[in-house]
């Protein structure tokens, strides 16, 4: 299968600004931020979206969210405070196959979202 864009990202095929890796997941900067500080966090294994993730993916997914805090944290987003976002499918406006984490903040963020 060909790779999705994540992957290319994480290959270093596509450039991206890479703020976090490590071997499970990479972070890097939206390419049109929604937010001042608006990162990506994917897992390298190219779990299409949440809803296809399976049991055995229980650890990826916890590290996903513990490493996310973590890259907020490092971007200055935990006194004021950030969103995790994770679309899934057309009506939650997934756009790339790939599951991600929108880290967004630096900005207070509206609720509901459009
Ligand atoms: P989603 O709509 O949840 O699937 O989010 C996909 C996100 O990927 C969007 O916010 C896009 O702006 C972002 N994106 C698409 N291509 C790139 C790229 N080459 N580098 C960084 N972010 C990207």
């Amino acid at each position: 299968m060909s790779k999705t864009l994540f992957e290319r990202i994480v290959a270093r095929e596509i450039p991206a600004q890479i703020v976090f890796e490590d071997d499970f997941v990479c972070a890097f900067r939206d390419i049109n931020a929604q937010a001042p500080t608006h990162v990506l966090i994917v897992p390298k294994k190219p779990i299409p979206r949440i809803a296809e993730a399976s049991p055995d993916d229980h650890k990826l997914l916890g590290h996903l969210l513990l490493k996310a805090a973590e890259v907020a944290a490092k971007l200055g987003l935990k006194e004021n405070g950030y969103r995790l976002v994770i679309n899934n499918g057309s009506d939650g406006g997934e756009t790339v196959p790939h599951l991600h984490c929108h880290i967004l903040g630096g900005r207070h963020l509206q609720w509901p979202p459009g």
